[in-house]
Formats: structure tokens, C-alpha cells, sequence
């Protein structure tokens, strides 16, 4: 049983509407807001960390030793052309000598010796000339093999350049990252107090809906836009304020719960007509129906549609745990009630004349 007003419950609901409903327009404000102010930060690049001279220097040198690379791989083509062309020029010499030479010991003529020196001579220069293209091939390709070399240890160098920007621009990254966080918890941060202040002042105002609904978007600002920029550093920060968040909210349970029980001996140690004054119609009427006594909190009964195997659970009139008294008989006709009625459900007449669990 509800004693709840049923306009009450649906006036709840619709002031559950309008908190989510201004939850959200002032998330979206909060985006607008986030997106005006210059948060993200400067985007930072590790090239912006080279030093630009040295490495200005270094691919300078990389472009010549490519020209001279070019050239020489032009020049190494020509060589090679000459060099053919002179391995043929002294191959038909010779094979044309020998074919001659042939001829000549069939006939035997003596007088032939001068034209045999000629044409010695003739084939030594070929070769001569054979064994410089041979040369200035071989010089070329010494060459290529020390621009090669040359060029390996510059890009070396410029690889050493890139990685020595390395450490200068983790400390940059850093110091911007922070930078963000920053920006973000002075944006952040003064509204989880006011909201911190709102929880501690405005719970019972009437204007709680209103005030819930700021509560819900600062929560939303904190863990949508400041969890996530909070630097790391290897993860510690993340963890360590993690850790602090978890305390923190043990911390005020244990409270919490100190605080209840404490209130709750209080209350108990109170004579029962000070109790019911103390306990609201709704809460009671509502937990004695579940089967819980309103006034320690504890279950006297299984709640009505949870009964146990018994079929018809014994008849509690009084809270097994502290004394209270849960139902009563109606001092007019004598049917039993529920010891907060204000009318008897039987014959109408006002409830201040019934006995509290007498008769
Ligand atoms: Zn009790
Ligand atoms: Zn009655």
C-alpha cells in the first residue's frame, strides 16, 4: 500500500523530466562553451624541435652527393660504352692480324718483317687504349662506392638530428598537456563546488529538481571533459586520483551510515509518541505494508505477496526488534489496522481514539 498522493508521484516524475531536460541544455551550453574556449591547446610537432641549421646543412649535402651520384652513374655508362667499343675495335684488329699472320707463313715472304712491327704496334696501342677505358671504368665505380658510403653516414647524422628532437618535444608535449588540464579544471572545478554546496545545503529546497539537474551536468563536465585531459604521466595521476575519489566516497558512506545509526539509537531511545511524530505518514504507511518497522528499520514480516512456506504468516503487532507498534485495533468496531491510518478502514471514525496495540 501507497499512501503516497498520486499527483505527488506523477509531479515527481515530471520534475525527473525537467532535471534531465535541463541536465541536457546545459551540457550542450557547456560543449558551446568548451568549444569557444581555446582548450585544446597548440598542436606541437617533434620537427618543431630540429635544429633546423644542422639539418638544412645535412640535406644540402644529401641533394649534392645525389647530383654527383647521377652524374656519376651517367658518366659510368658512357665509360662502359668506350670500353665496349674499344674491346671490339682491338678484338676484329687481332683476329684480323692472326688471319693475316695465317696468310704470311704460307707465303714466307721476308720482306714483310716491317708491315708484321707495324701492325704489333697497332694492336698494342688498341689494347692500351682497351686498358684506360678499363681504368676509368673502374675509377668510376670507386667513386659511386665512396658517395654511397658518404651518403649512408648524412643520413645518419639526419636520423641522430630527428632523435635528439625527441627529448625536447616529450617536455613540450607535456607542459601542454598540462596546459589543457589546466584550462579545463578552472573551467570544471567551480562547478563541482557549487554543486558540492548545493548536495550539502539545498537537498530539502524546493527547488531540489532544479538544482539536481546542475549537479547531473557538472558531473557530466567533470567526466566528460576533464577526466580525460588529466595527464598521466605513466598513468599515475589517473590512478592516484582515482584512489583519492574511491576514499572519498567511503569516507562519507562510513559517515553517512555513523551519522543513521546513531540518529537511529536516538530515536529508539525516544518514548513511541515522539517516534511517530518523527517518522512521515507516506515512509511509514509504505514500509509497514512491505513489512519493515518504520521506526528501526528492521523486517518484522515477510512483505504481503512474499510469504513464506507457512501459509498464513503469525499476526505482528508489535516490532519484534525495538517494541514499535506496527497495528492496532480500531477503538470503535476493534478491527485491526495499520497503526498509521488517521481513519479506521472499517467504520470511519478518526484513528485518535484507538489504543495503540491494546485490545
Ligand atoms: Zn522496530
Ligand atoms: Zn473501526
Amino acid at each position: 500500500m501507497k499512501a503516497i498522493r498520486r499527483p505527488i508521484f506523477w509531479f515527481g516524475l515530471a520534475m525527473w523530466v525537467v532535471s534531465f531536460a535541463l541536465a541536457t541544455l546545459l551540457v550542450q551550453l557547456g560543449a558551446q562553451v568548451m568549444s569557444d574556449v581555446p582548450t585544446a591547446g597548440r598542436q606541437i610537432s617533434q620537427s618543431e624541435f630540429i635544429d633546423a641549421d644542422a639539418m638544412a646543412g645535412v640535406e644540402g649535402k644529401i641533394k649534392g652527393l645525389q647530383r654527383a651520384l647521377d652524374a656519376n652513374a651517367q658518366a659510368q655508362e658512357d665509360a662502359r660504352f668506350r670500353l665496349q667499343s674499344r674491346t671490339l675495335d682491338y678484338d676484329t684488329q687481332r683476329t684480323g692480324f692472326e688471319n693475316w699472320l695465317k696468310t704470311r707463313t704460307a707465303t714466307q715472304s721476308e720482306d714483310q718483317n716491317p708491315e708484321v712491327t707495324r701492325r704489333v704496334k697497332a694492336l698494342e696501342q688498341l689494347k692500351a687504349a682497351q686498358r684506360d677505358a678499363q681504368a676509368a671504368v673502374n675509377d668510376l665505380v670507386e667513386d659511386k662506392a665512396n658517395l654511397d658510403r658518404s651518403l649512408q653516414a648524412l643520413r645518419q647524422e639526419g636520423r641522430s638530428l630527428r632523435q635528439a628532437a625527441a627529448v625536447p618535444y616529450q617536455s613540450a608535449l607535456k607542459v601542454e598537456v598540462l596546459k589543457v588540464f589546466l584550462i579545463r579544471l578552472a573551467l570544471t572545478l567551480p562547478l563541482l563546488l557549487v554543486s558540492v554546496w548545493l548536495i550539502a545545503r539545498k537537498r530539502q529546497s524546493a527547488y531540489w529538481p532544479l538544482y539536481r539537474s546542475f549537479i547531473m551536468f557538472s558531473l557530466f563536465a567533470f567526466f566528460v571533459e576533464l577526466v580525460p585531459y588529466l595527464p598521466s604521466y605513466g598513468g599515475y595521476v589517473r590512478i592516484a586520483v582515482g584512489i583519492v575519489l574511491v576514499c572519498a566516497a567511503g569516507h562519507y558512506t562510513i559517515k553517512y551510515m555513523a551519522r543513521y545509526l546513531s540518529r537511529k539509537k536516538q530515536e529508539e531511545a525516544q518514548p513511541e509518541a515522539e517516534k511517530r511524530k518523527a517518522i512521515p505518514y507516506e515512509a511509514a504507511i509504505k514500509k509497514i505494508t512491505q513489512g519493515v518497522c518504520p521506526s528501526c528499520d528492521r523486517q518484522f514480516q515477510l512483505a504481503a505477496g512474499k510469504k513464506s512456506d507457512a501459509a498464513q504468516p503469525p499476526k505482528i503487532d508489535f516490532c519484534v526488534h525495538c517494541g514499535f507498534s506496527l497495528f492496532r485495533k480500531c477503538g470503535s468496531c476493534g478491527e485491526r489496522e495499520n497503526s498509521f491510518f488517521k481513519f479506521c478502514g472499517s467504520c470511519g471514525v478518526p484513528s485518535t481514539s484507538a489504543q495503540p496495540g491494546q485490545g
